[in-house]
């Protein structure tokens, strides 16, 4: 950036501010209205305003702290500016007989009303009226100021006008419209956005409703999509190991199973084994709600490569899942003559150095683990295949290492992603535009939909009698602690006090606790104890959200349900309902519940279906409702928001295909603007 000193570039940098680009889709947090000059004898304490008058007593005062004092009258009234760090400068500046304009929060002092530190400039003769435009307030770093940051993006802004950011969506927007109503160029949207005029819609403007607001995002989200469609073109380029089918062993497998594949199971393993059999990597992601049985599906990936004589690695988000996942694969494809190994969390040297060898030389088929997986020491002899789970939990850079593992002779190996989180069609084309989709979109047969039920607290105790029931029957059950704030620490002690409350009031139970401060190994501990039935009920916070397999437990608690987003309900409810016993889900929540609330509960007491809750969510969440983020996946999104700003997402879709088939030159340039790290992230 021209113009721009290198402190300040050095802390426009903390800000991820590099280029001219970047530094205008910095977006204003707030806007201040500076737009009017208040007489100061109308001043109420509290309200922030812009005033001027003239200096007519200017000292520093000594007493408690060293501070500069300047009274400033208007002919309407005087106001104290105080101020507490100060220089030469602003001494003069504020010098007896000054004429100034400042612009603060007005409080009340000890000589009557004051700003402490306002923003202030001298007026000269020939100055102007106030601005007719809103003040933008920036997010900023240390030793950034705000009229630094204003006068740089001004200067940005004013470049605009003659130099011109290249409108690359112009073509494809020409045709297309906003609620009706054409959509704002690119240089309009961005004024508008750092300098609205005095009558804008703030609330919408920061709430990213407006339409200039959604201009910005809209190009962000086609740049996002770009490039992912241009990493899978780059692995379109890449050579992985074809893998054939190998139809008898598969057989085999599936004869050992103590179930029947369900069709979707059997389709999606199609699709994968079709991946599979090219000499180009697959990448695939595996999609089905909690319990439709993606593991297996897994499995036979592996089989069919293990029958190719090359190596699996599975990776999962915990070490409990992976443990769970090694007992499966184990189960699975041991009898098959194909070797499965674990290298998951602390193992003794010797035990590690073990099972290092294994895979180096190639006698272990599949290795099964958490992010040990990726480490300098673990060497493969022909990796081909590599799986995960629940890949949210997974950086791209993650992945990344992981595949480079596979290239001894250039070839990369085909990758497997599942998740359990559901995501409408649309949303998955932009967020993995980069991989294949497959869905499973039933469930085994046999399963029983979990009946959901929301009671308020007043009801609990009858909840505590049917959770004693449930344990004096031998099934399990979940009790999950009130999401407090996002603060382990106090999460922590609150599932401690419950645990407390409910063993006390449970005497004939073995009730057990699982919290995110605890050891993993002692995580681990009572996650498997609860697991082998030695414990009846576990208390828990929203630690067990993800992938655990109790098909015994048959009853979920949740407390204060209605400050958790449909998404996370959804995935605490799947942990019950896993076998063939009929299973529910009590909802308990604090009156009165919001409208949103109501609503939320409402989905899930009439839907089981993963997909349904999806689409439910993005419809029920509320302008600015922060309710986590599990389904943006990879992208890095400055402005976009997935969620708020899904009902774009098939224009995005659309115009992104346009740019690449008519626009081609358009697509580099619009990528570097909006993807950070694009050149690492091409690679992957
Ligand atoms: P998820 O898709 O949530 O990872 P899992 O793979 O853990 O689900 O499968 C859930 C349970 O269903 C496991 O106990 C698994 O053995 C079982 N299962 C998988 N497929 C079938 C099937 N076709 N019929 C019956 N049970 C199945
Ligand atoms: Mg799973």
């Amino acid at each position: 950036m021209t113009g721009v000193g290198p402190k300040v570039a050095e802390r426009l940098a903390k800000l991820d501010v590099r280029t001219v680009g970047d530094l205008l889709c910095l977006l204003p947090q707030r806007y201040e209205d500076r737009t009017a000059i208040k007489p100061i004898g109308s001043l109420a304490v509290g309200e922030k305003a812009l005033v001027e008058g003239v200096v007519e007593i200017s000292e520093v005062a000594y007493r408690r702290r060293r501070s500069l004092l300047a009274r400033v009258a208007d002919g309407t009234g005087a106001i104290t500016l105080r101020f507490f760090y100060f220089n030469r400068s602003v001494e003069q500046a504020l010098a007896r007989g000054r004429r100034v304009r400042c612009y603060g929060e007005v409080r009340s002092g000890p000589a009557g009303l004051e700003m402490v530190h306002p923003e202030h400039r001298a007026v000269t003769a020939d100055d102007s009226e106030p601005s007719d435009r809103l003040t933008p307030v920036y997010p900023t770093t240390e030793g950034l100021y705000q009229q630094t940051l204003r006068h740089i993006v001004a200067r940005a802004l004013a470049a605009l006008e003659h130099e011109k950011l290249e409108d690359y969506l112009a073509p494809a927007l020409a045709s297309r419209s906003l609620a009706g109503a054409p959509w704002p160029p690119l240089a309009t949207a961005l004024l508008y956005l750092h300098s609205p005029p005095r009558d804008a819609a703030a609330e919408l403007l920061l709430s990213g409703r407006h339409p200039c607001s959604r201009r910005i995002a809209l190009e962000e989200l086609v740049a996002q999509r770009l490039s992912l469609r241009r990493a899978a073109a780059l692995t379109r380029t890449e050579r992985a190991r074809p893998l054939p089918v190998p139809s008898e062993r598969l057989a085999a497998f599936r004869a050992a199973l103590p179930f029947e594949l369900t069709r979707a199971q059997a389709a999606a393993f199609d699709e994968i084994v079709a991946d599979l059999s090219k000499d180009t990597p697959m990448n695939r992601l595996l999609q089905g709600d909690v319990g439709s049985g993606k593991t297996v599906v897994a499995a036979m990936a592996a089989v069919v490569a293990a029958a190719a004589g090359c190596q699996t690695a599975v990776m999962a988000p915990t070490e409990l899942l992976a443990e769970q996942h090694f007992a499966s694969f184990d189960r699975w494809l041991t009898p098959l003559g194909v070797e499965v190994a674990a290298l998951i969390g602390a193992q003794p040297a010797r035990a590690r150095a073990a099972t290092l060898a294994v895979v180096a030389d190639g006698r272990a088929a599949v290795v099964v683990g958490t992010h040990a997986l990726f480490q300098e020491t673990v060497e493969f002899r022909q990796l081909a295949l590599v799986i995960v789970d629940e890949q949210h939990r997974f950086g791209v850079e993650q992945r990344r290492r992981l595949k480079q593992k596979g290239t001894d002779d250039e070839r990369v190996p085909h990758q497997l992603i599942m998740t359990a989180t559901p995501i409408p069609r649309t949303l998955a084309m932009t967020a993995y535009a980069d991989l294949d989709c497959s869905v499973i979109g039933e469930l085994p047969p046999g399963r029983q939909p979990v009946q959901t039920v929301a009671k308020p607290q007043e009801r609990r105790a009858d909840v505590v009698e049917r959770v004693a029931a449930q344990c004096a029957a031998g099934h399990q059950a979940y009790w999950v602690c009130p999401l407090i704030e996002e603060s382990e620490l106090v999460d922590s002690s609150a599932a401690s006090a419950l645990h407390a409350e409910l063993a006390e009031a449970l005497p004939n139970a073995r009730v057990g606790l699982i919290h995110g401060r605890m050891k993993t190994g002692d995580k681990d501990t009572v996650m498997r104890a609860f697991k082998a039935g030695e414990l009846d009920l576990l208390v828990a916070t929203t630690v067990i959200e993800v992938g655990v397999d109790v098909p015994n437990a048959t009853l979920m608690v949740v407390e204060n349900a209605e400050r958790m987003g449909l998404a996370q309900l959804h995935q605490l409810r799947g942990r019950v309902g896993r076998g063939p016993k009929a299973s529910t889900c009590v909802l308990l929540y604090r009156a009165p519940l919001s409208d949103l609330a109501r609503q939320r509960l409402g989905v899930l007491r009439e839907t089981n279906d993963g997909f349904v809750v999806a689409q439910k969510d993005l419809e029920l969440r509320g302008p600015g409702e922060v309710l986590g983020t599990r389904q943006t996946g990879v992208m890095q999104l400055r402005i976009a928001d997935l969620l708020r700003d899904s009902d774009l997402l098939p224009q995005v879709i659309e115009i992104s295909e346009q740019l690449l088939a008519t626009e081609a030159k358009s697509v580099d340039p619009l990528i570097r603007r909006w993807v950070r790290g694009e050149a690492e992230y091409a690679k992957v």
